[in-house]
């Protein structure tokens, strides 16, 4: 169920937002109000077979986080298939996003469209503004595009520091990656540990999709999906780093267009 609110042990009815809370705290009082970041794999990758299909995928993977699990949703049409997933199988999984303060308005069209169809909350988290303040009055609106170091630093600040944020007192999270996305994702795990956000599970439904896959379930289950990818917008980040692509090009040739295919990864998930 992607509803906000699952069940404690006592039987009650509590909210994502209430468990992260709790956890946060629980792992404050041990670091002097700082919040600690996990240090040790908090669960074990299941048993999947090599065909395993989303669902599959993500019953095992919730049931083995063993705790909060949420979607880190950048509202794609991946995502959406995942959120329906998610709401059919009435899996206890929230949905978190980042608003990186420089997303096209049709994403929020999006997130708009998700709350009004399954009836959830998304838990939002935004840069720290005195970073974005900071970056701005030294180098500027577009400094991404003078070099890999300053796009990196975009990054960090507008989405790699807020994931840190929003993963804090999860067990596990679930992203949309495809294997056949780009050439830094052929690797990709259908579960994993993810070593980089500290021993959480990383469940990736989607791992084996094709994009076609993907739209099947799309269309058939009529989802509300950006209005971009009608314009040749087949994958959809920051409005000044994305852009159409051409017949024949790579569905991610339009992220950060002007820089090499193995360099095209924010920072979010390697
Ligand atoms: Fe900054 Fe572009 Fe990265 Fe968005 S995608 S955080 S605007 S560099």
């Amino acid at each position: 169920m992607l509803s906000k609110k699952v069940q404690n042990h006592d039987g009650k009815k509590i909210s994502f937002r209430f468990i992260k809370r709790m956890q946060r705290c629980e792992r404050a009082g041990d670091n002097h109000g700082e919040p600690v970041k996990n240090t040790e794999p908090q669960a074990t990758v299941p048993q999947l077979p090599e065909d395993a299909q989303p669902e599959e995928i993500l019953v095992k993977g919730v049931a083995a986080a063993g705790g909060a699990v949420q979607i880190a949703c950048s509202f794609s049409v991946e995502d959406l298939v995942i959120i329906d997933l998610i709401h059919k199988l009435k899996l206890p999984a929230g949905v978190f996003a980042l608003d990186t303060g420089r997303l096209n308005e049709e994403t929020y069209q999006v997130a708009e469209g998700i709350t009004e169809r399954y009836g959830i909350a998304i838990d939002w988290f935004f840069p720290r503004r005195e970073e974005v303040e900071e970056l701005l009055r030294a180098k500027g609106p577009y400094s991404f595009r003078e070099s890999l170091e300053n796009r990196h630093e975009c990054c960090r600040i507008r989405k790699v520091e807020p994931l840190g944020r929003a993963l804090e007192g999860l067990a596990g999270w679930i992203t949309g990656m495809r294997k056949e996305q780009s050439t830094t994702r052929t690797e990709l795990s259908c579960i994993e540990i993810d070593t980089l956000h500290g021993g959480l599970l990383k469940i990736n439904p989607l791992a084996n999709w094709s994009e076609a896959q993907v739209w099947e379930y799309a269309k058939t289950h009529r989802l509300p999906v950006n209005r971009l990818h009608a314009q040749a917008y087949p994958s959809i980040g920051c409005a000044p780093c994305t852009r159409a692509v051409a017949e024949g090009e790579h569905p991610r040739a339009g992220r950060w267009w002007w820089e090499n295919p193995e360099q095209k990864e924010c920072g979010l998930h390697r």
